[in-house]
């Protein structure tokens, strides 16, 4: 099994909060059950950022 994980750069689309998020590769960070950590919003998007 591989335990590769991969970086994103999340941004709220509620509240312009950015974080850095890591999730198992293969995983669409959009469609995992993340929630900004600010507000709770899940209107987030994801840009790919590399292996972490
Ligand atoms: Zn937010």
């Amino acid at each position: 099994m591989s335990e590769d994980m991969v970086l994103w750069s999340m941004t709220c689309n509620a509240c312009d909060h950015e974080w850095m998020q890591s999730t198992p590769e293969g995983s669409d960070p959009t469609k995992e059950e993340i929630e900004c950590p600010e507000c709770g919003s899940t209107l987030l998007d994801a840009a790919y950022v590399g292996r972490s």
